[in-house]
């Protein structure tokens, strides 16, 4: 029960690893405010939290509309009493396309990146009324090595690992800023890539591990940067990857 007494305000908490984050956390106790801006999985998680014992909460929200990150702060901290740990899974990926247009370019920054900052921005004085908290932002390997997804999505998560630097540097001591680099999990955003058996394969030769990851493994590692576990731990960029970028 690490997480308990704590506030959970998880973003992208409808699908993927922003879900298996929410129960992770749940499982330990947090009270979880799951957010997305599609309110009927945000709602289907929120029930799934509850039924592990800890109170949920589902609000739909656009992480790229301040206004709408700063009124669910304020909603959650109403019900909640506060907010401890914010988890930003909300997230864009682009197609395969080495040059894609300023208007996807401009797409996957606004979500990955710039609602990232919002998120974090619009939660930076609840954690600190609450004495100390933690963000935990979810960039990618694609954010610290060039692969084969798009320059839009690799910039945007590029753009996250040193958000998370920056905001570990200036928003200490009372929040700890980390981020998890995860390698390709097995979630909706990457199903259609992951039906394309040469694909798996070529990609597959690049995991030490020999195998995706699971939105359980991205979860766990969420849930440590999250914890007093990682109480002196800041401004670090976990990889969560099965080796790639080891190899
Ligand atoms: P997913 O598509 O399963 O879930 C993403 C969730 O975010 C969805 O529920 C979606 O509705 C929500 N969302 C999207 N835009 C939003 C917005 N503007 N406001 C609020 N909610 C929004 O994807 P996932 O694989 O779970 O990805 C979660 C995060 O992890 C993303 O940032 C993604 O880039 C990152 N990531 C994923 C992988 C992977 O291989 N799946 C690898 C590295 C990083």
């Amino acid at each position: 029960m690490r997480m308990r007494g704590r506030v959970a305000l998880v973003t992208g908490a409808g699908s993927g690893i922003g879900r298996a984050t929410a129960l992770r956390l749940a499982a330990e106790g947090a009270r979880v405010a799951c957010v997305d801006r599609d309110g009927d999985s945000a709602e289907d998680t929120a029930r799934q939290v509850r039924g592990l014992g800890v109170d949920g909460l589902a609000l739909t929200a656009d992480v790229t509309d301040e206004r709408a990150c700063a009124r669910l702060v304020e909603t959650i901290v109403g019900r909640f009493g506060g907010v401890t740990a914010v988890v930003n899974a909300a997230g864009v990926r682009s197609d395969l396309d080495a040059a894609p247009p300023p208007a996807e370019w401009q797409r996957l920054l606004d979500v990955n990146l710039t609602g990232t900052y919002l998120m974090a921005r619009a939660a930076r004085a609840a954690l600190i009324d609450a004495g100390g908290g933690t963000i935990t932002n979810i960039a990618s390997i694609y954010g610290v090595v060039g692969g084969s997804l798009s320059p839009a999505y690799a910039a945007s998560k590029g753009g996250v690992v040193n958000l998370t630097r920056q905001l570990a540097v200036q928003w200490g001591p009372a929040v700890r800023v980390n981020c998890v680099c995860p390698g390709v999990i097995e979630t909706p955003m990457t199903a259609a890539l992951l039906s394309d058996p040469a694909w798996r394969e070529t990609a597959l030769r690049r995991y030490p591990l020999a195998r995706f990851g699971r939105p359980e493994d991205v979860a766990a590692a969420i849930l440590y940067l999250a914890s007093d576990e990682a109480s002196f731990v800041t401004g670090v960029a976990l990889p969560v990857d099965g080796g790639y970028t080891a190899a």
